[in-house]
């Protein structure tokens, strides 16, 4: 017999009708033969609605408060879950993550789970049991109860998914699979039958939100078949599994943007050894994430030194950059926040050479001017002006024929 973990989102579980559907799909599973264990998140907006409870309360809430409150979300819906379940004749029953147990680390907030406890989980489903396990909780070896970070019931499930042996987990969600580019800004953009650990990845970093990070990457290290589906529409939605070497690869799998960066132009500093250096290690012992970087040939002695961040972390970096400018004797430092990085990203680029080359030549062709260039084994990225993002997304969605890979919508 298949054993599935399914996991619901809080769109999917955020009223009543909702978990009477959710109830609906997982019957529907079970009558077609499979095991099921079913993983949900609190109903949409409650796990803020409960941060925002605490900071009423006091200002800095203490993590260990927190997770008690945090977690309660999720109790909610399990239970509510289960009930709608026998409701329809389904024998189910819920656990919270400390009933499993799901033991975690003792970060309160952002703990990651150590080891599950499958038993008492199989014994309900070899008493022909459907079980809802609350996403997002765990418990520490002090007892303490954990929450794993938001969006943490991805992770559940995945983590439940390898505990159990599961044959496949499958994420229900708002969007019925991975596009080969944002739907709102492509209108033919395809739904990926299947797609690579790997590429999905590099998707989620480039821009593509779709699945929690950290479930992908445990997902992918057990090598746990992931499927991403809607939860209101029907429909296969996409494999994320390994890559199959035997399959043709399409060149490009997908374009992603990202909006949220800002770009750090120091001007004029003197072309000699450590300057990388010292300007990017301020910036890293701050613990801000740098994305791209560029320096360029210097002439006359001098160069530009150019990196990119995350928008939020600007004025700290220019602050942070202050005395390193004066230090280095550089002309100027400038900060932009105009600008978007468009990323093409494929496993088949592997095998494949040019594909840069196609990517520089179509934007030319509209006169997208490109101001950084960084490159993975898998992934190109540019950035360019933040004006042009959705002429340069349909661009490359064409100029790789995109709307001729994966599914119909
Ligand atoms: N309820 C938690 C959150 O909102 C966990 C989840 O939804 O996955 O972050
Ligand atoms: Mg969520």
């Amino acid at each position: 017999m298949t054993l599935i973990v399914e996991k619901y989102g809080g769109t999917s579980v955020g009223s009543v009708e909702r978990i009477n559907a959710v109830a609906q799909n997982v019957a529907n599973s079970v009558k077609s033969g499979d095991r099921l264990v079913v993983v949900v998140s609190a109903m949409s907006g409650e796990t803020n609605r409960l941060i925002g409870l605490a900071k009423e309360v006091c200002e800095q809430p203490c993590p260990r408060e927190m997770d008690v409150l945090t977690s309660t979300g999720e109790q909610v819906t399990i239970a509510l879950l289960s009930l709608a379940l026998q409701q329809i004749g389904i024998s189910a029953c819920s656990y919270t993550g400390y009933q499993i147990p799901i033991r975690t680390d003792s970060v309160h907030g952002k703990a990651r789970i150590e080891h599950i406890d499958a038993d008492r989980v199989h014994a309900d489903l070899d008493n022909g049991n459907v079980v809802v396990v609350a996403g997002f909780q765990g418990i520490s070896e002090e007892n303490k109860i954990t929450t794993l970070g938001r969006g943490g019931s991805d992770t559940t499930a995945v983590a439940m998914a390898v505990a159990l042996h599961a044959d496949e987990c499958r994420i229900f969600t708002d969007v019925d699979g991975v596009y080969t580019a944002d739907p709102r800004m492509v209108m033919d953009a395809r739904r990926l039958e299947s797609i690579t650990f790997e590429e999905i990845l590099e998707l989620s970093g480039a821009g593509a939100k779709v699945i929690q990070i950290r479930a992908v990457e445990f997902a992918g290290k057990y090598n746990v078949p992931l499927r991403v589906l809607s939860s209101f529409e029907p429909g296969p939605g996409t494999l994320i599994t390994y890559e199959d070497k035997n399959m043709e690869q399409p060149l490009i799998s997908g374009i992603t943007v990202v909006e949220n960066e800002a770009k750090i132009t120091v001007r004029g500093v003197p072309d000699k050894p450590g300057i990388a250096y010292s300007i990017l290690g301020p910036i890293s012992a701050a613990d801000i994430n740098v994305d791209m970087i560029v320096q360029n040939i210097g002439t006359d002695g001098l160069t530009d030194f150019t990196f990119t961040i995350n928008q939020e972390d600007l004025q700290k970096s220019m602050d942070l950059l202050e005395p390193v400018v004066k230090e280095l004797k550089a002309e100027t430092v400038v900060g932009d926040t105009n600008l978007a990085k468009i990323s093409a990203v494929g496993v088949g680029m592997r095998s494949h050479a040019g594909i840069a080359t196609a990517m520089f030549r179509a934007l030319s062709e509209k006169g997208i001017n490109i101001q950084m260039i960084s490159t993975s084994e898998i992934k190109i990225s540019v950035t360019i002006d933040k004006e042009y993002t959705e002429l340069a997304v349909r661009t490359l969605h064409k100029a790789f024929g995109l709307e001729q890979i994966g599914a119909n919508r």
